[in-house]
């Protein structure tokens, strides 16, 4: 079917976050829920697929839809309701992470869960059931989600709770916009003291000390170590980072450390180099040699000026650290990057992490930057998290050496499986349809299957990572 002008008007080209994918679409930007359902019925009547989209901060090809209509949610921004007394507030599925702090934390709130950047939005962010730094602590974000409402493909508009819609409430949220569209959500905030955390770092010289410092330091409110993916001598060595919310009358200053104001970065680091222009410099040093320098001289700065040191630190500041750094993603030049997030149960972090530095070294594709965080089960559909910990590797995709990074990324995705580890869509570019059905086990599949054809009986609602990690060559 010739699609309308209707569509064509909109015809857009779209990336993914790492910059490693460009698709044609047709570009929406709905501003109320009627709209979206208008959008969803044209879609239908031109045969068209959809793909929802936040703000597109997935590596991968989450928020896109090849050749189909994308649903941009940037314009349904709106806080719909806060009420400083209780921490309870409803806001539309665009709301940024960051105009949420700035809204709520005046009045000494925050959210208890947030990614590592404040760009994305409450919907995206709930569609992929994002962590932070706290997870075994604090869980993930839906897990602080009182409820929300959505519009299902089948043209139904429903609310789920906990305990109303049960399953399409542990579904929707980590669904990856596959099962229904967010049109507003409530969560509970939590309640802090002070704009400041009080922060400590040491280095530690291999893997198994990094594992073992993420596990002893639990009683910290937030745990992340980075980690020197590049080095063979004391292979995953790195640095660790603790935090703890500061109690009430531990901050003499709290209405100047809860003003949004005080929170912003700074725009230049070190006072000299404006941030827009630093990742040009970033550039240099994105290849084999570089990374390796770079880790090399971060881990030594680390292990000697750096090491066992308290201090304060801003809430910002410690969360959005890669915000520091605008459109840091660029430096990694024209291929872009894939981000490898693998889910380790405790028993078998150790080796698996240890094997898949060891692999990429070895075919001489490794990662020129590590994360790694301490996690705990979740109860939502496609769970990335396990008991254990995670490791997130980000890969430069050289053009040149792209077929070659993909056939290693499917090396590591049998090795993650041999550890019984997991995978998280929001960070994935490398899964095929064997791969999921393994990590996520058949009832999974078979219950988001049934769940499907419910709620979507035409599969309106597919993006390039439904495809590529359901449908595939061979199918699910
Ligand atoms: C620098 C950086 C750091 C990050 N750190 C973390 C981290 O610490 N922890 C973590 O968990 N993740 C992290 N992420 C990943 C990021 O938080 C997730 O990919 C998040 O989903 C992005 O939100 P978004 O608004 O950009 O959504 P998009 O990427 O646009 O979409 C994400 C998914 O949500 C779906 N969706 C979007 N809107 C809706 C809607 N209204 N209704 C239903 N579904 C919808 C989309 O279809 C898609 O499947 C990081 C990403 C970056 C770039």
């Amino acid at each position: 079917m010739k699609p309308s002008t209707r569509l064509t008007q909109h015809l857009a080209g779209l990336e993914n976050f790492g910059h490693s994918i460009r698709r044609p679409v047709y570009l929406f930007r709905p501003t109320r829920v009627e709209q979206v359902a208008e959008l969803l019925e044209l879609a239908n009547k031109e045969e068209v697929l959809v793909g929802l989209r936040g703000a597109g901060r997935s590596y991968g090809d989450a928020a896109l839809t090849g050749g189909g209509i994308v649903l941009d949610f940037g314009r349904m921004n709106r806080i719909l309701d806060w009420n400083p007394e209780t921490g309870v507030i409803t806001v539309e599925p665009g709301v940024t992470i960051e105009q949420l702090w700035r809204h709520i934390l005046e009045d000494g709130w925050w959210s208890p869960v947030m990614p590592g950047t404040m760009f994305p939005t409450i919907g995206g962010c709930l569609g992929a059931n994002v962590h932070g730094k706290n997870n075994w602590k604090a869980g993930t974000m839906g897990e602080h989600v009182l409820s929300f409402n959505a519009l299902l493909p089948n043209g139904e508009e429903v609310t789920c709770t906990p305990t109303e819609n049960e399953e399409l409430f542990h579904s929707i949220i980590s669904g990856m916009g596959l099962l229904g569209v967010f049109t507003s959500i409530t969560m509970q905030m939590k309640k802090v003291y002070s704009g400041n955390l009080d922060v400590n770092a040491w280095a530690e010289p291999n893997m198994k000390r990094m594992l073992a410092a993420t596990d002893a330091n639990k009683e910290e409110d937030y745990i992340v170590g980075w980690v020197d993916s590049t080095t063979r001598l004391g292979l995953g060595r790195g640095q660790m980072h603790s935090a703890r919310y500061l109690a009430e009358g531990e901050d003499a200053n709290p209405a100047q450390t809860l003003n949004p104001n005080s929170q912003d970065l700074p725009d230049t680091i070190m006072g000299l180099v404006p941030k827009s222009m630093v990742w040009r410099f970033l550039q240099l040093g994105l290849n084999n040699p570089g990374a390796w320098a770079g880790n090399l001289a971060k881990y030594f700065l680390n292990r000697t000026v750096g090491n066992n040191k308290q201090y304060i630190q801003s809430l910002v500041a410690f969360t959005f650290l890669l915000d520091y750094v605008p459109n840091w993603e660029r430096a990694y030049g024209k291929g872009g990057l894939i981000q490898y997030q693998s889910f380790m149960p405790f028993d078998s972090a150790e080796e698996t992490f240890t094997r898949i530095l060891r692999h990429s070294q070895q075919r001489g594709l490794p990662s020129y930057l590590g994360v790694m965080k301490r996690h705990r089960p979740d109860h939502f559909l496609f769970s990335h998290a396990v008991d254990g910990f995670s490791l997130a590797l980000d890969f430069k995709v050289p053009p040149r050496k792209q077929a070659r990074l993909v056939k290693m990324l499917g090396e590591l995705n049998q090795i993650v499986l041999e550890g019984n580890g997991r995978f998280y869509f929001a960070k994935d570019s490398a899964l095929t349809p064997d791969v999921v059905r393994a990590f996520l086990g058949e009832e999974t599949v078979k219950k988001f299957q049934a769940l499907k054809a419910r709620v979507d009986p035409q599969q309106l609602l597919q993006t390039d990572l439904y495809r590529r990690c359901f449908i595939g060559p061979n199918g699910l």
